[in-house]
């Protein structure tokens, strides 16, 4: 069994501080697999001095380098995306295909947009007499989830890089291989030394070091909302800026005039998107709400759509054995709360080997009811219903969260309309449609900040505003050496 025993600290393998073994578990067969060893607080502040001397002192590196770098990052992921896919399968349980595809080719797509992005910033400009300059915001500490590992790590690790911010990922602790996988292609990319480290270890041991640590500036996090708040509360202390991506429960609304057809391709896009990835997807929709007249078709179609999905063929389990408890008591509290059951086994018996679990969809789901109200990360649909656009309106904007959403119509002033009411940072229209260019973020519990095209580089940006008295002009900066980090420069 293979055994890991190191840290990644700005380019470089070390031997960790820290001594707690961790043994992974494969989601698919419930056995033990490699065991790595986790990085403590020490550890934390090693990586956090290279990446402090890094930016305040070292050589610079251009914005024109930086992104050539990254671009080049990219072409390295996309030739190992077969060993990359292989890890994250063995980490989380994705099925082969989808590891491929939406695990790396969508974390290569969205680095590549972070770098085009990243070209077409305008990191300074006039406004009046003064001129206006994005400079690199500091040292950046990336705290990552598991549930698209490589994806979730490049959106942050690249964007702080274009930025000419040096970072410090902090991966899951369900998904350390990756990102050291990731670790040695930045190195063979050309990542200079202490612009990057990956430290493999406990969010409350390592996370909450990086997040109090005074050498860190700024903390992107994504995760759930409640180690999002303690993040948040904390990061107070020492001022520094956070950027949250948190959980969602995210609607899906049917308006009335669709026609018969259109509304069974809502109902298998709404079933298909809310079991992407077993339903681990923080923008899922997990809740489709339906026109009340119309509730028995969805439901008919609901029921056959998602029959299709047979664990072990077409559906990959579920990340841990802590995530299937998870799931199964929400099913457990859909039933004692009254829902309807549409298809599927709420009482699953508890896992021998995989951790598997067929999809449930619940029907006549209340806006009180808990699987209406909090994120339930597994393969659980839950049917609303509505009697009009204003009443969908007002379901789909019924709970803590604002992260992703849909609506599927007939009439596109309708369906604009009701895209404008719905309270979260995305809503597809007539479909899943995806523009790498795009912010990505949450309204109200499900985060603060915007991931992804210019917003997203804006989280690692400080903005300066010079001031020359009228009429002089400060000669205008050549745009490759723009936003250059290192006080030595
Ligand atoms: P989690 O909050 O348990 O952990 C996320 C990360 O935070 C992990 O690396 C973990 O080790 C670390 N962490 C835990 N406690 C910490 C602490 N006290 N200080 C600092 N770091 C700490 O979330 P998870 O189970 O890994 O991921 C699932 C959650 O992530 C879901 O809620 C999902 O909706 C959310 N998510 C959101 C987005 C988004 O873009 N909004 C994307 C993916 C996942």
């Amino acid at each position: 069994m293979s055994s890991y025993e190191r840290v990644h600290i700005g380019g470089s393998w070390q031997r960790p501080h820290g001594t707690e073994r961790l043994t992974m578990t494969d989601p698919r067969t419930g056995e033990a697999g490699a065991t790595v060893t986790l990085a403590d607080a020490v550890d934390v502040e090693r990586a956090v001095v290279v990446a402090r001397s890094t930016f305040d002192e070292g050589p610079p590196w251009s914005l024109a380098d930086r992104l050539d770098c990254l671009d080049g990052l990219a072409d390295v992921i996309e030739a190992q995306s077969e060993t990359f896919a292989e890890q994250i399968s063995a980490e989380i349980g994705a099925t082969d295909q989808f590891a491929r595809l939406a695990q790396v080719g969508v974390a290569v797509s969205t680095l590549r947009g972070i770098v085009a992005a990243a070209r077409d910033y305008r990191f300074e400009e006039e406004v009046g007499d003064s001129t206006v300059v994005s400079e690199p915001a500091g040292v950046v500490a990336a705290i990552a989830p598991w549930n698209y590992p490589l994806h979730q790590a490049l959106g942050k690790v690249g964007a702080a890089l274009a930025c000419g911010c040096p970072v410090i990922l902090k991966p899951s602790e369900l998904t350390p291989l990756s990102a050291y996988l990731l670790a040695d292609a930045a190195r063979d990319a050309g990542v200079p030394d202490g612009w990057f480290s990956v430290l493999a270890g406990r969010g409350d041991v390592v996370g909450a070091a990086l997040v109090e640590s005074p050498g860190v500036d700024v903390v992107s996090f994504t995760g759930s909302t409640d180690v999002g708040r303690w993040i948040a509360s904390r990061a107070g202390s020492t001022l520094k800026r956070v950027a949250l991506e948190l959980g969602g429960k995210s609607p899906s609304i049917l308006l009335d005039d669709l026609d018969e057809q259109a509304f069974a391709a809502a109902v298998r896009s709404t079933v298909a998107f809310c079991l992407m990835n077993v339903g681990q997807t923080c923008a899922a929709w997990t809740r489709m709400i339906v026109p009340e007249s119309r509730y028995q078709e969805a439901a008919d179609l609901a029921k056959e759509c998602a029959a299709t999905y047979v664990p072990g063929e077409n559906l990959a389990p579920v990340a841990s054995r802590e995530q299937w408890e998870r799931v199964a008591s929400y099913l457990r509290s859909g039933v004692e709360e009254g829902a309807e059951l549409v298809y599927g086994d709420p009482r699953p018996a508890s896992p021998d080997g995989g951790y598997f679990m067929a999809p449930v969809v619940f029907g006549r789901v209340s806006t009180e009811m808990r699987i209406a109200q909090e994120e339930i990360f597994g393969p659980v649909l839950a049917i609303q219903t509505h009697t009009g656009d204003d009443d969908a309106v007002r379901v789909a904007n019924s709970t803590d969260y604002g992260l992703g959403g849909a609506v599927f119509g007939d009439d596109p002033r309708r369906v604009g309309a009701v895209a404008r009411r719905v309270r979260s940072g995305s809503v597809h229209v007539n479909g899943l449609n995806g523009n790498r260019m795009a912010p990505f973020g949450g309204y109200k519990q499900s985060g603060i900040g915007r991931e992804f095209g210019r917003w997203g580089l804006q989280e690692f940006l400080e903005v300066k505003a010079i001031q020359p008295p009228p009429g002089y002009r400060l000669p205008r900066a050549d745009q490759a050496s723009l936003a250059v980090v290192g006080g030595g420069s």
